[in-house]
């Protein structure tokens, strides 16, 4: 093991105990499973069983539905019963919150059950408690008693369980000790899993999800750690990033938690939550376990880097590699983006709309958005016009030289022509593309290269990888920079030729993503090849990824962020239309994070760090937060989001939509 996988250069798939959910097995190297929740109520028994098989006919390998209370639990035999008169068995799992009473009914009804160790047995205060270690152990003596008779139904009708950590539902306990950490989150499993150990039962899967990708990467390595230290073995992992949102920030935000920890060969089983129908949801993880369903490790003949493990220190997710700065690149500039343009015959005014932008014909005057790209790549074309203050464009080598104006203009060289080249270069930036892979592999004088770029402190790197572990090549490349002390700056270069958006999208997601959670990276370089040599990609989309990567991974904040609950049948109002109504007003505050939650007995505790919060309370009343706090409550539905729009005001949180530049 390095660290919490198998190892941080290959693609190896890390062992777990094997875990029987009705015939269906996880774990211990079988396929990453892909799975959902229903979103109806559970008392509406046919709503739950057709929402049901539209899940499982778009490919879930198991169907979570919520039991709020006992009667909901004993609806799940009624639910289970239809499924089977209709010819689908695949296994259901119970969501518990809240209600032993639901479990202990649902463990002897479905194949599983999942309970939330935050609020399991304790009820959420949110009070800070000061405990000596004799009131801890009376408290864990307390969860012992409560949890243990679940166990015992669990091992007799040979139920599965998930032990589901939430970073925002932590109990008070945790929180007084351990705050809102992913210790804490590993720390309220392990609890369970000891007690649950202590039975002989071990049925079990493990989660550790957040809103926030870079917590939930950081609490499942911890946890494996944890389970390797002191069990000496692994429980299967559920992966999840919760309250991710919809559309595109939603699916990417999923993308780069779930697809950081499956490129390391972490994680048995996948969920992506979106605030949409259910069944959306599973053709985003189809896109994301297909990446892994043949991934062997191309790269065993690539002699292994030494002391890999020293590029991340701890396990504390604050590691950023050093660099120093090389124009707007590197140290403390936030990553750029690189928008690529070399596919465009003749690149005008107007095409720069769809990279943020905005030429105002009648005052001569750009308007330059939020999500606004860095620099240009043209290849060989050049622009007539003069370019808006803050952008750039890179150009290919060979036609860099030959520009009579260079002074926005910068030049990208291969690895062979850098190393070749004795005539001067900007003074100012320059780009040199290095394929990790065939660079471990082929036969150029590689220490001749290193040498070169060490003692030039006007080169940024740009890393691409063509082998199918691009992350694993790329951190290989770091680790190799890393052993000879290089800290020039260096941008990741991520090439798609998948023949739709929404596989491009998770790729660039994951590929990019899962390197600068860790705090590799400092800008992003996305291109779209297509299968078709002749589609022309969508520019205005790709730039839209590449922002939503970097705010998804917080490492430059563009937009506002949206924390929303893909609802379920605790449910109080039409989720998707109001996500999509305070979205529509709010949309242009960048840096604000607000959350969207159905009902008041989760929501609070599971918008995390929101900054202010829009919770369901009752059938078309609507609860508004300010952080954990409640500031207004029980308001109509009708009026909640001007309400909403007043609190921000009132708290200096709110700009007017005209004066934002988009
Ligand atoms: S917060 Fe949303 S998903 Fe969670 S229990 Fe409440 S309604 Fe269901």
């Amino acid at each position: 093991m390095e660290l919490y996988a198998e190892s941080l250069t290959e693609y190896k798939r890390l062992k777990t105990l094997e875990v029987k959910v009705g015939d269906l097995l996880i774990g211990n190297y079988h396929p990453i499973r892909i799975q959902t929740m229903t979103t109806t109520d559970t008392m509406d028994t046919i709503g739950t069983v057709e929402q049901s098989i539209r899940c499982i006919e778009a490919g879930a390998e198991l169907v979570r539905i919520t039991a709020p209370s006992k009667k909901e639990a004993e609806n799940l035999l009624n639910i289970k019963n239809e499924l089977h008169k209709r010819g689908y068995k695949t296994p259901l799992v119970a969501d518990i919150h809240f209600t032993p009473n639901a479990a202990e009914i649902a463990a002897r009804i479905v194949e599983k059950v999942r309970v939330n160790p935050g609020n399991y047995v304790d009820k959420k205060k949110f009070e800070l408690i000061e405990y000596s270690d004799a009131d801890y152990e009376e408290e864990i003596e307390r969860i012992r008693n409560r949890f243990t008779p679940l166990i015992k139904i669990c091992k007799e009708y040979g139920t599965a369980m998930r032990i589901g950590t939430n970073h925002g539902s932590l109990s008070d306990r945790i929180m007084s000790r351990y705050g809102d950490t992913p210790v804490g989150m590993v720390e309220s499993a392990m609890e369970f899993l000891r007690i649950a150990e202590s039975e002989n039962y071990y049925n079990i899967v493990l989660s550790m999800k957040s809103s926030n990708p870079k917590v939930m990467v950081q609490a499942y390595r911890l946890l494996i750690e944890n389970m390797e230290n002191e069990l000496g073995h692994c429980y299967p992992l559920h992966l999840g990033v919760t309250e991710a949102g919809d559309g595109e920030d939603g699916r990417i935000k999923s993308a780069i938690g779930i697809g950081t920890l499956l490129e390391d060969g972490i994680g048995d089983t996948i969920r992506v939550s979106l605030t949409e129908d259910s069944e959306f949801e599973l053709p985003v993880c189809k896109n994301i376990v297909k990446r892994y369903s043949n991934r062997n490790n191309e790269q065993s003949d690539v002699p292994p880097v030494k002391n890999i493990s020293n590029i991340f220190p701890d396990l504390t997710g604050t590691h950023v590699r050093e660099t120093f700065s090389v124009e707007n690149t590197g140290e403390k500039n936030v990553p750029v983006v690189v928008a690529d343009f070399h596919k465009k015959n003749k690149i005008t005014r107007g095409d720069l709309k769809d990279i943020g932008y905005r030429y105002n014909t009648s005052m001569d005057k750009w308007n330059i958005g939020d999500m606004a790209a860095d620099y240009i790549f043209c290849g060989n074309n050049e622009i007539d016009f003069a370019l808006p203050g803050t952008l750039r464009l890179i150009y290919s080598y060979d036609s860099w030289k030959s520009l009579k104006d260079q002074s926005k203009c910068f030049p990208l060289l291969t690895e062979q022509q850098f190393l070749d080249e004795t005539s001067p270069l900007s003074p100012v930036i320059n780009f040199v593309q290095l394929d990790c892979y065939s660079a471990s592999r082929s036969n150029f004088d590689k220490e001749k290269l290193f040498a070169k770029i060490k003692s030039n402190k006007k080169i940024v790197l740009s890393l691409s990888s063509e082998n199918k572990n691009a992350v694993q090549s790329i951190r290989r490349m770091f680790g190799e920079l890393n052993e000879r002390k290089i800290k020039n700056p260096a941008i990741i270069y991520c090439n798609s030729n998948k023949d739709s958006m929404a596989e491009s999208l998770i790729h660039f997601a994951i590929d990019a993503g899962a390197l600068l959670v860790d705090g590799f990276g400092n800008g992003i370089f996305l291109s779209d090849h297509f299968y078709d040599r002749n589609k022309i990609p969508d520019y205005k989309f790709i730039n839209s990824i590449a922002f939503g990567i970097l705010q998804a991974t917080r490492t430059r904040i563009s937009k506002t962020e949206f924390i929303s609950c893909p609802s379920c049948g605790r449910t109080l109002f039409d989720l998707q239309e109001t996500t999509a109504k305070v979205r529509a007003v709010t949309h242009h505050l960048k840096g604000l994070k607000i959350a969207i939650m159905g009902c008041i007995v989760n929501g609070p505790g599971e918008m995390a760090d929101a900054d202010f919060g829009y919770v369901g309370s009752g059938p078309g009343k609507i609860t508004l937060y300010k952080g954990k706090e409640v500031v207004k409550r029980n308001l109509p539905e009708a009026i909640a989001v001007e309400e909403l729009i007043n609190l921000l005001k009132e708290n200096n949180a709110w700009v007017e939509p005209e004066l934002v530049l988009s």
